[in-house]
This record gives C-alpha cells, sequence and structure tokens, in this order.
C-alpha cells in the first residue's frame, strides 16, 4: 500500500508527502486525531517511503523493493510500533526504555529508524519524562511518531516537540464503500454499520470481521426491559454481568488452546511466555468486548435524546430502530435522556477504572428506570 491507499485524510497526505517531497524530515510528529481513521497507517506508510530503495522519480514507495516488502511483511528492522501493552492501560516506562535503545542502534539498513508510540496520552509520567529526553535530543536519521486522539492528554513540553498531523473522521460514504468492496458486507447493511462506526473505519473493519454490531440487540434488549419494568433493574445487570463472565470464560479456553497449539509447533519455546502474550491478547479482546458494550449503551441514549429532537430517523446512528426510540421517547423525559447519556459516558470511563462492570450497569438500569414514567 502506498499514500493513495490511505482513506480519505487528505490533508495529512498533503503534509507527509510535502515533507518527503524537500528531504527534510523532522524528527518527530504528533498525529492526532480519532481511533480507528488510519494515523498507524499514515505512520507505516510514512516509514515505508522514508526507506524505499528504489532509484529516481517519486515520493511514495514503491511497493517492490525489498526494504517495502520488508515493510508490508511488518519484518523491518528499522521500524518499531510501541503500545499500551495489551490488557493494560498505560504505556510505561520499560517501552520507552526498549524505544530508546532501538533507536540508540544504527540503523541495519542504512536508511531511517522509525518508531511509532500509539495512544501516546496513556503513557505513564515516568514513560514521558524519559521520552521527552529522547525527544529533546534525537538520535541520527530517527522519526519518533507518537499517535493520539488529542493533544490536550499529552504533556505540552512534548507536543512542544513534535510536528502536528490532524487526521479527521472518515467519511460515510467511504466507510460504506469499503465494507461492500472489500469486506463484502450487503448493501443495507453496509449503509447501517457505517452510520454506527461513526468516521471509524477501523471500527467498522473490526465489526465486519467479528460481531458485526451485535452487541446493539444485548443493550437494546436490556434497555426495553427497564422501560416496561419486565425486569428489575439490578438483576438485570446481574445477568449482562454473567454474559461477560461467560465470554470471559470461552476467551479463556481459546487461549489455552492457542497455546496448546503453538506449543506443539515450536516446542522450543518457553510455555511461560507464551502464554503471557497470548493470554494478554485474549484479554485486550475481553475489554474491547466490554468496551463495545459500554459504547451501546451511549448510543441508544444519545438516538433517543435525538429522536426527541428530531422524531425522525435520518440522523440516528441506530436508524434500524426507530420505532423502540419512539417507545423510549413517549416515556422518558428529553432531559432525562440527556441525563442518562451522560451517566452512560461516565460509566464508560469508569470501566477504565477496572470497576465491575454489573455495578456500573446498575446504576444506568436504575437512573434509567427512576426516569420512567408510566401510563
Ligand atoms: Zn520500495
Amino acid at each position: 500500500m502506498s499514500f493513495e491507499g490511505l482513506l480519505d485524510q487528505d490533508h495529512a497526505k498533503k503534509f507527509l508527502m510535502g515533507y518527503l517531497r524537500t528531504g527534510r524530515i523532522p524528527n518527530a510528529f504528533l498525529f492526532c486525531g480519532p481511533k480507528g481513521v488510519g494515523k498507524k497507517t499514515a505512520a507505516r506508510l510514512l516509514a515505508k517511503a522514508l526507506n524505499c530503495q528504489k532509484e529516481g522519480e517519486g515520493i511514495d514507495s514503491c511497493g517492490q523493493c525489498p526494504s517495502c516488502v520488508a515493510m508490508d511483511r511488518d519484518r523491518h528492522p528499522d521500524w518499531r510500533c510501541f503500545a499500551p501493552e495489551r490488557g493494560s492501560l498505560t504505556l510505561g516506562i520499560d517501552q520507552i526504555r526498549t524505544l530508546k535503545s532501538a533507536v540508540s542502534l544504527k540503523s541495519s539498513w542504512g536508511g531511517y529508524k522509525v518508531v511509532v508510540v500509539l495512544e501516546a496520552e496513556r503513557m505513564t509520567q515516568e514513560a514521558a519524562n524519559a521520552l521527552l529526553k529522547t525527544l529533546e535530543e534525537p538520535p541520527h536519521k530517527t522519526v519518533i511518531i507518537l499517535t493520539a486522539s488529542a493533544r490536550d492528554g499529552l504533556e505540552r513540553t512534548i507536543v512542544s516537540r513534535c510536528q502536528h498531523v490532524g487526521f479527521e473522521l472518515v467519511k460515510h460514504e467511504t466507510i460504506r464503500s469499503v465494507l461492500i468492496h472489500q469486506c463484502h458486507v450487503p448493501e443495507d447493511k453496509a449503509e447501517l454499520w457505517a452510520y454506527l462506526s461513526c468516521g471509524s473505519l477501523g471500527r467498522a473493519l473490526e465489526e465486519a470481521g467479528g460481531q458485526g454490531f451485535q452487541l446493539r440487540a444485548v443493550s437494546l434488549d436490556c434497555l426495553m426491559k427497564v422501560l416496561i419494568g419486565e425486569e428489575s433493574p439490578v438483576f438485570l445487570a446481574e445477568s449482562v454481568a454473567s454474559l461477560a463472565s461467560q465470554i470471559q470464560d470461552e476467551l479463556k479456553q481459546e487461549s489455552g488452546e492457542e497455546v496448546k497449539r503453538i506449543k506443539e509447533i515450536h516446542k522450543e519455546v518457553e510455555t511461560g511466555t507464551i502464554q503471557e502474550w497470548i493470554e494478554a491478547r485474549y484479554q485486550a479482546k475481553y475489554r474491547q468486548w466490554l468496551e463495545r458494550l459500554m459504547d451501546s449503551f451511549v448510543t441508544w441514549f444519545r438516538d433517543a435524546v435525538i429522536y426527541s429532537y428530531s422524531g425522525g430517523e435520518s440522523l440516528l446512528m441506530n436508524r434500524d430502530h426507530g420505532e423502540e426510540l419512539s417507545r423510549i421517547c413517549d416515556r422518558v423525559n428529553r432531559e432525562d435522556l440527556i441525563q442518562l447519556c451522560e451517566t452512560a459516558i461516565l460509566m464508560r470511563e469508569r470501566l477504565g477504572a477496572n470497576v465491575q462492570l454489573r455495578f456500573l450497569l446498575e446504576r444506568i438500569f436504575l437512573d434509567m428506570s427512576r426516569s420512567v414514567h408510566h401510563a
């Protein structure tokens, strides 16, 4: 893939290609923008173009030289990617130390060393301080790219050392087209999923390859039950929490099986290391499941608020469920819906603080139950 493959993001593309054209490459970049819009892809494309070995014309990567091929296979020795440890919320000092030792070495292939720190706003204070030192005295022919959702979460001293590149939400039409043509999602579903992914192509691709926004049904079912008072909020919260632990068990089992499979092929590798690595991957999957679930509550309340103003489906994300949203609006005041939306957002944030899912859901369901007026 070359820069052409980075969908939308015309501003970022123009900016980065401008640097490639002049050959004056800053030591550090900060790629800012929402999740799933192409920041990591852009970092990879920049690294690929910087190290492309083709001769002559053109500033973009050729896709055929040994360096480009190695980048495409994620095996380039001068390209490293750092992210919050799987299953963990922060990016710690150990990772930054590894980064520092990686950039202190000479480039293996004589080109640029490119390192990326994903979700840099999650660096611990200690890690940020350590990185700042490297940014202040960058090693020769090294490019450090930080990605973040917003500048605010980062130390000002770090931000001021980086060239800022902004990334935008991906257009609805672009996401829809990728879903139809690359993922072979039927047109009507693609249209809906493009709305549900809210400009995040990454999210759309993930759902297309996995659950296809199925968690919406779980959360809507809960809200409808609270609405008609069919089940007690506390009991509902408990049953969703037990669904979550069932998912967790399934993932644990899958992870155990994967460890076994790998051990059969690579007998020489230490079991502890593989186990740790694979378990972390499955923990991250579970975490993502929880986040998606909480996200879906937020989107239902958000849609209910919009519906209460517009009475129509055109501005909704869950536009295939106008009828249920209309029922919610009949029984819950707009002010209460706004409050519920805020509560759901707050509860989603608490998920990060490792509060038990059951308590977070209890709060949402109890608040909603109190807001429902009975005819
Ligand atoms: Zn090349």
